[in-house]
């Protein structure tokens, strides 16, 4: 096991050194073995417990909470930081990778304002199943190591058991990080931030700019993953989104089941901000604000409308890589491995077809090779296309299947697994971090979860982990 603390290298001023609250009677409702093992974590469970309880603090290392700033649905907000989370270590892992262990719904920091640091089970339970199984998809995401059950009460609009989401990334670092030293006017502690990130995750990448543009590019690329399983991320704030390509801070997040292009399920999303379908403007509008708040680290050897003339162009070009990623990703969904651009439109047919008859995304893509549905003219379209492209029917279906899930992390199952755990029983949690470990294998024992909900079990809305 190889402990480190990078972030100690940074002044004082980019985090605050925070003890986790101490829960005695903490106790694991999961501890993920597999994750343990990537990450090289050799210490037995006991030991284990006592880090995560808050009540033992590894040697070496002392916990912090970050401070960022954000723009929390569009208005900027100069202080949020770790309200509630403990950074308690950083490992190398096996790979030679460095990964940050994260405490959630640890306690107060200095960065708690009026909450109380702490996290119902519920919103544990959720992130620990769909950060899991987004990374079992193939999506870049932070994981999850262990859920805890403090056996206190949280207070929200009604009393509820506690829990802590141990939680691993390859670091925390937000776009809100630099806007919050952009805000303050400190471009020595700017510079020093970027520094960090550049040696952290682009030391292949010499200038501010390049370095930016790798962010821009990671992000573009793990939102048209989002899109490609009808996942809704439901508060991608700036301080919500990392600067290395991975997806963080899971809330009110879900997949879809039927189509629907402007589909929301936050319940505080009440302007459809972070819609489906708005979430790759949003993410070049976050990698915009990212883009001001470097302003100071691009002009360094340039002028400012040197450097905006550059970005200006350089976002054109992005937004051009968005649509090549999604008609990329979208094409294979339906069998073609080469595309071209009039496939938008096959592709964007299809979605229509969904929509208006609001059939379910998953399932309708997966199984379109036996599907029924009333435009036949589409599926003959569909069916010339494949012809010419050369590929056997085995090659097509192994294309489609390995972008299309035999299954997702679906609303009503978590819902049902929550509403369980807080009745004490964790059975259908493990039985969904058990289904969900393999998402594009078909399983028939799994075959009721890749139903739709009934109208009875359908979840309309999500809440926030607060
Ligand atoms: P989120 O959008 O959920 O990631 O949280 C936004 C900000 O609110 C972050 O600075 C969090 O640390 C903080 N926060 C959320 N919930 C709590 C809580 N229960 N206690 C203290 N701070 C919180
Ligand atoms: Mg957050």
């Amino acid at each position: 096991m190889h402990v480190i603390d990078s972030y100690k290298n940074l002044p004082k001023k980019f985090y605050h050194e925070n003890k986790p609250t101490e829960f005695d009677l903490a106790q694991f409702i999961k501890l993920n073995h597999d994750l343990l093992n990537e990450l090289d974590v050799t210490l037995n469970e006991e030991d284990l417990l006592h880090y995560f309880n808050g009540s033992k603090s590894l040697q070496g290392y002392t916990a912090k909470s970050l401070a960022y700033s954000g723009h929390q649905f569009g208005y900027f907000n100069p202080s949020l930081g770790d309200g509630r989370a403990h950074i308690i270590a950083e490992v190398i892992s096996k790979n030679s990778q460095h990964f940050d262990i994260q405490l959630k719904g640890s306690g107060r920091s200095q960065f708690s304002r009026n909450g109380d640091g702490l996290s119902a089970l519920g919103p544990v339970l959720r992130e620990f199943l769909v950060s899991e199984f987004m990374h079992q998809l193939g999506v870049p995401s932070t994981r999850s190591l262990a859920a805890i059950a403090t056996n206190e009460k949280v207070y929200r609009e009604d009393e509820l058991a506690g829990g802590v989401l141990v939680r691993v990334a390859n670091s925390h670092i937000r776009v809100g990080s630099f806007e919050y030293f952009y805000a303050r006017g400190d471009f020595d502690a700017l510079n020093e931030l970027y520094q960090y990130v550049q040696k952290r995750h682009y030391s292949n990448l010499d200038t501010e700019l390049n370095v930016f543009k790798e962010i821009a590019k990671r992000k573009v690329k793990l939102v048209t993953k989002w899109l490609g399983v009808g996942f809704i991320h439901g508060v991608m704030n700036t301080d919500n989104t990392s600067v290395a390509g991975i997806t963080i801070d899971y809330g009110p997040c879900a997949f879809m089941d039927e189509f629907k292009r402007n589909k929301v399920f936050s319940s505080i999303d009440r302007q459809a901000r972070y819609a489906y379908n708005n979430q790759m403007n949003i993410a070049l509008w976050n990698l915009s604000v990212l883009a001001n708040a470097m302003m100071p680290l691009f002009i360094k050897s340039s002028t400012e409308t040197q450097v905006i003339e550059v970005l200006k162009e350089f976002f054109k070009d992005l937004e051009i890589y968005a649509d090549e990623l999604y008609l990329k990703y979208f094409a294979k969904k339906l069998g073609i491995f080469d595309p071209v651009k009039e496939d938008r439109k096959l592709i964007e047919d299809f979605l229509n077809i969904l929509e208006n008859e609001s059939l379910d995304f998953t399932n309708s893509f997966r199984n379109l090779n036996s599907f029924n549905f009333s435009n036949n003219e589409w599926l003959n379209q569909w069916k010339e296309r494949l012809k010419i492209q050369n590929k056997s029917d085995d090659e097509v279906i192994k294309l489609m299947d390995s972008v299309n899930p035999y299954l997702i992390a679906r609303n009503h199952h978590i819902e049902e697994a929550i509403n369980l755990a807080y009745e004490g029983d964790f059975s259908y949690f493990h039985f969904l971090n058990q289904a969900y470990s393999h998402p594009y294998i078909e399983n028939k024992e799994y075959s009721k979860l890749t139903q739709a909900p009934t109208n009875e079990q359908r979840v309309y809305q999500t809440f926030c982990g607060t």
